[in-house]
């Protein structure tokens, strides 16, 4: 009798010291990449894109070398020490809001068990190749997490107080009540941040913003100015290797 209570507690103690004496560890550094269209430069803007196949052999490294995607969610809960973080862990963010985000970087997520963060502007929905907010909502119910990219993507260095306020709250909202779940990353439109800015994203409750500044996140980092990598049309298997080693 007194050896089985001895086993039970020793059983248990292993339990408790497993499940909740653990610190989370605090991951230090994780890349962040940058990518807007998926598809062939069909005008002026070809820093903007990256071809299909390069995307998808992209996509297929970080698989066979033992990289996880995760969240901007997934770092914030981290950094808080709420959240442990695969072996590897990698960011891939969108901005725009493209319908190939859907058509095409979904769907291969999907397939392969990957996640991404994609940046939205509810001004732009109801063009040509935007995303339709029943693709956003499938997304975000299946792993995706949406980030608000202001309503309107217009010069934020230009507004006064107001205007910087109705850019983060609306389209906070607005994605909040598409995808019934709080959007906590915002992206500045063409990277141009303010201190008056992040104070409005601080008020809203927006709790990290990406920038296009190049670089790998480091939890040392101000949290409303994360660095990210940004991938170029011209980039060979090998220089994209390079930029997230
Ligand atoms: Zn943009």
């Amino acid at each position: 009798m007194l050896s089985f209570l001895t086993a039970c507690i020793v059983s248990f103690s292993l339990y408790t010291s497993s499940y909740t004496s653990q610190p989370v560890e605090i991951v230090q550094e994780v890349p962040i990449l940058m990518y807007h269209e998926i598809g062939d430069p069909d005008g002026p803007w070809e820093s903007l894109y990256v071809s299909e196949a390069n995307f998808r052999n992209q996509m297929e490294y970080l698989k066979s070398n033992g990289y996880n995607t995760i969240t901007l969610r997934d770092l914030q809960k981290n950094r808080e020490g709420l959240r442990r973080l695969p072996p590897k862990p990698i960011v891939i963010t969108f901005d725009d809001g493209y319908s190939s985000m859907y058509s095409l970087v979904y769907n291969l997520f999907k397939e392969t068990g990957m996640k991404g963060v994609f940046y939205i502007y509810p001004k732009k929905f109801g063009s040509w190749n935007s995303l339709t907010e029943e693709e956003i909502k499938e997304m975000s119910d299946n792993g995706m997490e949406i980030g608000s990219h202001s309503m309107s993507h217009l010069n934020m260095h230009k507004m006064n107080k107001n205007q910087l306020k109705y850019e983060v709250e609306e389209s906070k909202k607005i994605l909040e009540d598409i995808t019934n779940r709080p959007i906590e990353s915002f992206c500045y439109p063409a990277g141009r941040l303010s201190e008056s800015l992040i104070e409005e994203l601080i008020n809203a409750g927006y709790t990290n913003a990406v920038t296009t500044k190049y670089g790998i996140y480091s939890h040392d980092d101000n949290i409303y100015k994360i660095k990210r990598i940004r991938i170029n049309y011209s980039d060979s298997l090998n220089v994209f290797i390079n930029r997230i080693s």
